[in-house]
Formats: structure tokens, C-alpha cells, sequence
């Protein structure tokens, strides 16, 4: 794929894949935030939230054991692309298949 070719690379930056900013939407800002127009859409539901508490972000965990990211803004700051991209090799690990249902496809 194109992108793994950037990984480690700063080439994103000034990307209109690296970048949306989608004032339109009925949430926008999703997250409150003194720069509106550096907001990233682009991560608007969180690739890192299966990471659990290895996600680097600013969670919570509520008495539920919920994991809760509402003060978080990791995923929309423009300057994080790069580390967002970075943790893909940890979300490939956490939702590989184990080896016995590996075997049954
Ligand atoms: S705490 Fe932030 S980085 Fe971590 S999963 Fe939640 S939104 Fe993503």
C-alpha cells in the first residue's frame, strides 16, 4: 500500500489525505478546541481505541470499565497523522486471528 511506504516519513505532511476538516458536520468540534481549523476529522472514531491503555492518548477508564476518550485529542490534532499511522502495527497485532481459527479458514 502507498501509505506503508510513508511510515517514519514526514511526507504526509500537507496531504489532503492527512487531513480533513469537516465543519459541516452536525458534532463539528466533536472535541473542544481553540483551533477549529487545524481539527482533524480524519480519525473521528479512534483507530487506537482497541489498543486499550497502550493507545498513548488521554483516556479514563469509568467504574465500568468503559474506556472513555472524551478529553482526548490525539487522534484529531493535524501534527499527530504520523503517530496515528505509527501504532498501525499494533492494531494489526491485537486483531490478528489466534492459530486454532487460523486453521478453520
Ligand atoms: S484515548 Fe485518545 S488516542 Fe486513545 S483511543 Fe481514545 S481517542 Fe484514541
Amino acid at each position: 500500500m502507498g501509505r506503508e511506504k510513508n511510515e517514519g516519513s514526514e511526507s504526509w505532511r500537507g496531504k489532503h489525505y492527512s487531513f480533513y476538516n469537516h465543519k459541516e458536520c452536525e458534532f463539528f468540534p466533536c472535541h473542544k478546541t481553540d483551533h477549529p481549523d487545524e481539527f482533524n476529522c480524519l480519525f473521528c472514531y479512534c483507530p487506537l481505541y482497541a489498543l486499550k491503555d497502550k493507545c498513548g492518548g488521554n483516556f479514563k477508564y469509568t467504574e465500568k470499565g468503559i474506556k472513555d476518550c472524551s478529553s482526548c485529542m490525539v487522534p484529531h490534532k493535524k501534527d499527530n497523522y504520523g503517530y496515528i499511522m505509527s501504532k498501525y502495527g499494533e492494531i494489526i497485532e491485537v486483531t490478528k486471528l489466534d492459530g486454532e481459527q487460523d486453521e478453520q479458514d
